[in-house]
């Protein structure tokens, strides 16, 4: 039976195996959510939009006859990453996670681990600090209690809806950043406190490094936990294992 496989993706390692996989005799279809306004162009079928949860997803792997669902989500994307768990236990197919390993403390690092974005917001009831909100454009409004702060933005698009803090700059871009970028950046704007994800992976880690650097403490999100079951750390992996 030909391989047919549903990649769901919104990273850089979802790209990289896109267009791996555009190489091979595979077929492969990418999704995306749809958060974003601009979506990279991929060599592969490309579908944006959710599925409508697990009932829509399994109808989609049925309808499309799916034969391998690989995971390739952020690793803060929880909900549509337990739906991939469902949906292919509900169909029977093959499942497996494509992620990155995580961001280790290094020397000169000074960070705060914090289980959850509420609890990063509560760590900010503090005097007024000059913060960089790292953790993109969801969740910002958990922030809007700590409105003493100066608030540092960096999106993918500029948001549709005024952001409530009073005081706040917006820098649309997309990484990979480097670490002189990122330390121009901390200085310009007197950042003394960053808020970020532990994303891992290296488009964003220029942050963490410069942070290093420059000596600014980071209140560093943990990563929700990663879901059982076959867990592959780059793109070749994954064409190894539908090769088999
Ligand atoms: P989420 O909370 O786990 O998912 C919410 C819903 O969005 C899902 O139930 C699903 O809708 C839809 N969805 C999410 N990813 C999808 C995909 N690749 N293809 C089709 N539908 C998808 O996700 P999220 O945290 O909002 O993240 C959304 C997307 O942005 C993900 O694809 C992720 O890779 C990317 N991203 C997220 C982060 C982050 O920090 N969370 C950072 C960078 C990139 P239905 O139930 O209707 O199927």
């Amino acid at each position: 039976m030909l391989k047919n496989l549903l990649i769901l993706g919104g990273t850089t390692e979802a790209s990289s195996l896109a267009y791996l996989i555009s190489k091979t005799e595979f077929n492969a279809t990418i999704s995306y959510a749809g958060r974003v306004k601009y979506i990279r162009q991929q060599p592969i079928n490309t579908i944006i939009g959710g599925f409508g949860g697990v009932d829509g997803l399994s109808s989609y792997i049925i309808s499309n006859e799916i034969t391998h669902l690989v995971d390739a989500t952020h690793p803060f994307a929880v909900q549509i990453s337990k739906n991939a768990i469902l949906a292919s236990q509900k169909t029977g197919i093959q499942h497996a996670t494509l992620t990155r390993t995580k961001w280790q403390k290094l020397k000169g690092d000074n960070w705060h681990l914090v289980h959850d974005v509420k609890a990063a917001a509560a760590m900010l009831n503090s005097n007024p600090r000059r913060v960089m909100l790292a953790i993109g454009r969801m969740h910002l409004e958990q922030f809007y209690g700590n409105t003493q702060h100066f608030y540092l933005l960096r999106l993918l698009d500029k948001p549709k809806e005024s952001l409530l803090f009073p005081n706040h700059v917006i820098q649309v871009s997309r990484g990979p950043f480097t670490t002189e970028q990122d330390k121009i950046l901390l200085s310009k704007h007197k950042i003394d406190l960053i808020v970020a994800k532990n994303s891992g992976g290296n488009a964003t880690y220029a942050k963490i490094e410069a942070a290093r650097q420059l000596g600014i403490q980071i209140i560093m999100i943990e990563r929700p936990v990663i879901p059982d079951g076959l867990i592959f750390y780059s793109p070749e992996e994954v064409i190894q294992w539908l090769s088999l």
